[in-house]
């Protein structure tokens, strides 16, 4: 990757994007579209398709006809494992290409897009892609007379709804699969993140998919995302995004026809440094990558940092540090490690907690907008050096670069801390004591617990939440269980 590569894919005028359904780009029913804003610079980078309720009822149609009539459930898994491995292929033929279209639309820095975006992407297809036919069925232990199979069936069509801040990674999780497993899909991505998926889609044709097997449906959630929920004809939903949207998700699933509903939602995760972590500066280093890296907007983003009170002032002042160093700008700067906040509004939100936080009389170290000349959305990291647990900023998910410090002085108010709150998602523990990194792994309620690093795992590994964050499991083989249903055939002998 040069940054003339960069550079050149950036000028690169971009054609106005469609809906792509039943294996063809259609424009939105009405012809409406919605601009696409960079949030580089703040300029309109070209159009997508808005889409209707028709839209999506003509989508989920053919989703329905594509699994009814059995063109992708009923091939042999070998021939869906090479369809999706040829698919993956084909995207990391274009992965700088898809990188730079997607860092255009959202803003995360080019590195960490085009490692965690395409080539995450076309990786969590092979993975599912290579798991397919390695699946079995069951034989029950039963009495001998008779003869009970388990068999393992694609559960039908899939919705999809997924966020703007790492629309193919995440999208991925979903679509691989659900795609392997032999369902069908309807996705959604998030108004302010849709060219790589659209982009994405017409790859997967490229590479074999049949018409009506993938479908991917641009436009506002009220509208595309609502009328997927509401579906007769809509088996399950996945999403990935916010708890207000899951509640009402759930509600419309309740209306409609039960279908099942598995989210993965926000997090406030706790990040617990006792004062024999094994070394200072790393866990301050790893923390500050841990919520600062693509501008705080991370699921699992590290962003309740819990201290020791013994080292609070030490480790403040190595994280402020770290926290300095990161070079904010340009996305499409090589250069660049935290690049430009996904809109103008979720600026203003991020900024205000901080403005909260400091009417508070804390101490807030950063938090300021960046003015570039260019325009765009861009702010240095905000850490909230001595947050009190009723602070909002404490309780609340920013998703932006915006972490809070908070001491405690014991092991048991530790957990407390930890615990106190409505999210489960992520959390961390950094001590050389490995019977105290146990005890806390256990007594942390999320469906993740680092121990000595934070954010790195992979696709091996099931990535869920508890309480509030969500329930079911993308990543590992487990996501499989979303989409493949037991079916029992119990046979007289
Ligand atoms: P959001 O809930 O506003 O939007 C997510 C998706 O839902 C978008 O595609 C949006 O168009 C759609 N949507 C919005 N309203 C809808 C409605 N009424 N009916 C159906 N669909 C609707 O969330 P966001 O702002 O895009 O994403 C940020 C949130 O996502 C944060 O809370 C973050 O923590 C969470 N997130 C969670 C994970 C995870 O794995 N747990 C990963 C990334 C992001």
């Amino acid at each position: 990757m040069s940054q003339n590569q960069i550079d050149a894919l950036r000028a690169a005028p971009l054609p106005a994007f469609q809906h792509i359904v039943d294996g063809r780009r259609v424009s939105a029913s009405d012809g409406r579209t919605m601009a696409v804003v960079s949030p580089i610079d703040g300029a309109v980078l070209t159009t997508c398709a808005r889409g209707t309720t028709a839209d999506t009822d003509a989508a989920i149609a053919a989703a329905r006809q594509a699994f009814d009539d059995g063109r992708w459930s009923d091939l042999p898994p070998a021939a869906r494992k090479k369809i999706l491995l040829k698919w993956a292929d084909l995207i990391e033929a274009d992965a700088l290409d898809i990188a730079v279209l997607g860092v255009r639309e959202n803003g995360t820095e080019i590195g960490m897009a085009l490692k965690a975006e395409p080539l995450s992407a076309a990786a969590t297809l092979r993975y599912y892609a290579e798991a397919i036919d390695k699946l079995s069925g069951e034989i029950a232990p039963t009495d001998p007379a008779f003869l009970g199979l388990v068999h393992r069936e694609p559960v039908g069509v899939v919705g999809a709804i997924v966020p703007w801040n790492f629309p193919l990674m995440i999208g991925a999780w979903k679509f691989a699969p659900a795609l392997a497993a032999g369902c069908t899909m309807v996705l959604k991505p998030a108004e302010t993140a849709s060219l790589t998926l659209l982009r994405v889609a017409e790859l997967g044709l490229e590479a074999g998919l049949p018409p009506g097997v993938f479908n991917v449906v641009t436009g506002e959630g009220a509208v595309v995302g609502a009328r997927i929920a509401e579906s007769m004809d809509v088996d399950v939903l996945v999403f990935t995004g916010s708890g207000g949207t899951g509640r009402r998700l759930l509600e419309a699933a309740a209306r409609s026809n039960l279908k099942r509903v598995y989210l993965e939602l926000g997090g406030k995760s706790p990040n617990i440094v006792f004062a024999d972590a094994p070394d200072l500066d790393e866990a301050a280093k790893v923390a500050a990558h841990g919520i600062f890296r693509n501008s705080g907007q991370v699921c699992i983003a590290g962003s309740r940092i819990l201290v020791e009170r013994s080292i609070h002032a030490a480790f403040v002042e190595k994280l402020a540090a770290h926290a300095a160093a990161i070079k904010v700008g340009d996305p499409l700067d090589s250069a660049t490690q935290a690049g430009a906040v996904n809109s103008e509004r979720q600026l203003l939100q991020n900024l205000a907690f901080v403005d909260e936080a400091r009417a508070l009389g804390r101490k807030v170290i950063g938090g300021a907008r960046i003015r570039q000349e260019t325009g765009g959305f861009y702010m240095s990291p905000a850490i909230v050096a001595d947050a009190a647990p009723q602070d909002r900023v404490f309780r609340e998910e920013v998703f932006g670069p915006v972490v809070t410090v908070t001491p405690f002085d014991t092991e048991a108010e530790a957990v407390a801390l930890a615990n106190d709150t409505a999210y489960g998602l992520a959390a961390a523990v950094w001590t050389a004591n490995l019977s105290r990194a146990h005890r806390m792994v256990r007594k942390i309620r999320a469906g993740l617990v680092h121990v000595n690093t934070y954010g790195g795992s992979d696709l091996t590994v099931p990535l869920g939440g508890v309480k509030q964050s969500g329930n079911g499991h993308d990543k590992s083989l487990h996501a499989f269980d979303k989409f493949l249903d037991l079916k029992t055939a119990w046979v007289k002998l």
